[in-house]
């Protein structure tokens, strides 16, 4: 059971799944807002009855699961429609992330959580520390551009929906720095794990 939880983040093609393998590697439990999403609106999930319910018949695929390519198009011309997607995942996404944090029988866990800076005080206040992936812009956009097959244009488009790299470093306690080669990775997240570990233990004696 643990209470000591560091929001992992950094935006798009910075790198986060990379760092977060390498925590899970090192022994830390790995709770991902990005996963959860998806099985709540897996086929069964447990989102789906009110997503149906909401949006009908068109949002759901053959199998149950939610049609993403229709709801990204809906979500996408409509901003109302954003909102109540939103309003139905987020409470869950917040619930689901909170439990198997506090189930982690780890000393910490890691909040994977890719909107942590832009999703303001909500997450910050459960969690411990904020550690942040940080890279180039320019960095960003060559790494989705080679495993997406998006536009450059498509990319930096994306990218303006997210906070920018001076709000997210200014919002960090510990920047992992994933500008360099992917070796690079595993001395800074070994550093963390260890500066996780004892402030963990120093927040059960206290
Ligand atoms: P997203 O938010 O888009 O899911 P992410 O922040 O989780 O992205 P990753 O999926 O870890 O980022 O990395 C994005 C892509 O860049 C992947 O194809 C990954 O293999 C590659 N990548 C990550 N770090 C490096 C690195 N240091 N050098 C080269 N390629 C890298």
């Amino acid at each position: 059971m643990t209470a000591f939880v560091v929001g992992l983040t950094g935006g798009i093609g910075s790198g986060k799944s990379a760092a977060a393998e390498l925590f899970a590697e090192l022994g830390a439990a790995v709770v991902d807002t990005d996963a959860i999403a998806h099985e709540l609106t897996a086929a069964q999930g447990a989102a789906m009855p009110a997503i149906r319910a909401a949006f009908g018949a068109a949002a759901v695929a053959a199998d149950g699961s939610l049609d993403r390519a229709a709801m990204r198009k809906l979500v996408f011309a409509d901003a109302a429609a954003r909102h109540r997607l939103e309003a139905i995942l987020h409470p869950l996404i917040r619930a689901g992330s909170a439990d198997r944090c506090a189930a982690a029988p780890t000393p910490y866990a890691v909040l994977a959580v890719p909107l942590l800076v832009e999703a303001g005080g909500d997450y910050r206040r459960r969690v411990a520390r904020v550690a942040v992936v940080d890279c180039r812009e320019e960095t960003q956009v060559a790494r989705v551009m080679a495993r997406s097959g998006l536009t450059r244009a498509q990319v930096w488009e994306i990218m303006a929906t997210q906070a920018s790299r001076a709000a997210r470093r200014a919002a960090a306690d510990d920047i992992i720095d994933n500008d360099g080669e992917l070796a690079g990775l595993r001395p800074q997240v070994e550093d963390l794990h260890r500066r996780y570990l004892g402030l963990a233990a120093l927040s059960y004696q206290s």
